[in-house]
């Protein structure tokens, strides 16, 4: 059995109560208090409680992946926007492809809804291209193909966050290198991304089995995606550590979708009970490790993590396989 609160008396009139299920701890203090204890309290609950922070992003606005009958985008939208809120989440980006709306004008509504929640949107490519299929130049086009749209909907806000489609970031250095110039020249930031359990997977088999209303299969899809994502921000603390020697200020992607947004609130649940505050992009990037630069030429890419645990020949941490086979195969 393991023991979920720990109390330790750590000089006279002060004990330091750890609660190992919250990741949190607080001094409890008696009538006599002495300076000295009270410092190495404050000590302890810093080593006891380190600070984990995480950035929540949404790829692929304003249409992700199948919906199930009945349900719209901008009902997804507009879900997404209030789980966020009533978790007072801080504004969280919305990553876009404004080529979409070629096929589907009227998918504007979704990013008029993420604005007028005050969200902002960042740059995904105009057509959701993959560097690994086309030229620097071609891609370089695709990013700024992307922007006038962006610039009219943020209104001179900051907009120049770019975050690479299936996060691939060049498969030759050459490549990697030119977009990363072209990207600084641009004064782009680039939205990296640390912690990554490929939650798109589930939003297929979730439109099929609310089709054949399999109530079944769908709680089985709720459970494998929150074990999947625990498992998966577990991987991503533990690389981190590996890397940099440190829990770091995560980056979490997450997609449009609309098993995503049935999802949510439950997924931010789980990261609180894993003693996550929610912060914004900008809040987290301002950790040092997002000045790390893999710079090497990598097909499949991957969180920054993976990258630096490439680039550096670390091994990986042992970890369970995503059910990816298991959730093509549901409600065919
Ligand atoms: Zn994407």
């Amino acid at each position: 059995m393991k023991v979920s609160r720990v109390n330790l008396t750590t000089g006279p009139g002060l004990t330091m109560v750890i609660d190992r299920k919250r990741s949190s701890a607080r001094c409890i203090s008696t009538p006599v208090l002495l300076s000295f204890s009270l410092l190495l309290c404050l000590f302890m609950i810093e080593k006891a409680s380190p600070a984990q922070e995480v950035a929540l992003t949404f790829d692929d606005l304003p249409a992700h992946a199948p919906l199930p009958p009945g349900v719209t985008r901008a009902g997804v939208a507009k879900q997404i926007i209030k789980a966020l809120e009533s978790a007072h989440a801080p504004k969280s980006y919305g990553f876009m492809n404004a080529g979409k709306l070629q096929t589907v004008p009227e998918d504007i509504e979704v990013l008029n809804l993420w604005r007028a929640a005050g969200l902002p949107l960042g740059n995904h490519t105009y057509s959701h291209m993959s560097l690994n299929a086309n030229t620097v130049e071609a891609f370089e086009q695709d990013i700024q193909a992307n922007e006038p749209l962006l610039d009219s909907m943020m209104h001179g806000r900051d907009w120049r966050w770019f975050r690479y489609p299936y996060l691939w970031e060049g498969d030759t250095r050459e490549k990697r290198r030119a977009i990363r110039s072209y990207l600084a020249e641009h004064k782009y930031h680039i939205a990296q991304v640390t912690l990554d359990f490929e939650d798109w997977a589930w939003n297929g088999p979730y439109a099929r089995c609310s089709a054949k209303n399999d109530s079944k299969a769908i709680e089985q899809l709720k459970t494998s995606y929150l074990s999947t994502a625990a498992e998966y921000i577990s991987f991503g603390q533990q690389m981190a550590r590996m890397i940099y020697g440190r829990d770091i200020k995560h980056v979490l992607l997450l997609h449009a979708g609309a098993f995503d947004a049935v999802m949510l609130p439950q997924l931010i649940d789980l990261l609180k009970q894993r003693g996550f505050k929610l912060v914004s992009l900008q809040q987290a990037e301002r950790d040092p490790a997002y000045r790390s630069d893999p710079d090497m030429g990598l097909q499949w890419g991957g969180t920054l993590l993976q990258q630096m645990m490439e680039a550096r020949h670390l091994q990986i941490p042992a970890h369970q396989e995503k059910p990816m086979k298991e959730l093509d195969a549901m409600c065919r």
